[in-house]
């Protein structure tokens, strides 16, 4: 456990996490389907693996999008999730393996909450 005095700077830096990644409010920009890489199937199952949830593959609807932006914030992001089974990945960072896991543990987790330990671990 952390001494105290670590709290505050603990939770400013979930604080950001958290703002850096609110799929809520983002907003993908010239989105059309994605044919997902091959190696997605791969980080797929290593996400699974880590996760300890299992999902099929084949339910994800992959979009991708020239930019994906947060209205509220003015900053660009490399990816999104929507429930249920939604994932957009910017078009020129398609092969960014941590961006490309970090959707898939939203959806094999099914939640938007960066916080869990699992997420961290997976999806960080
Ligand atoms: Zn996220």
């Amino acid at each position: 456990m952390p001494s105290p005095r670590h709290y505050p700077r603990a939770f400013a830096f979930l604080a950001l996490l958290l703002r850096a990644c609110a799929e809520s409010v983002l907003e993908p920009v010239n989105t059309r389907p994605l044919e997902p890489p091959a190696i997605y199937r791969t980080w797929w199952s290593e996400v699974e693996a880590c996760t300890g949830v299992t999902g099929r593959f084949e339910r994800v609807r992959w979009l991708e999008a020239d930019v994906i932006r947060n209205r509220d914030e003015g900053t660009e992001h490399v990816g999104a999730w929507e429930p249920p089974h939604t994932i957009y990945i910017k078009a020129d960072r398609l092969m960014y393996m941590r961006g490309v896991k970090h959707e898939m543990t939203h959806d094999l987790l099914q939640t938007r909450d960066h916080g869990s330990p699992t997420f961290r671990r997976c999806g960080g």
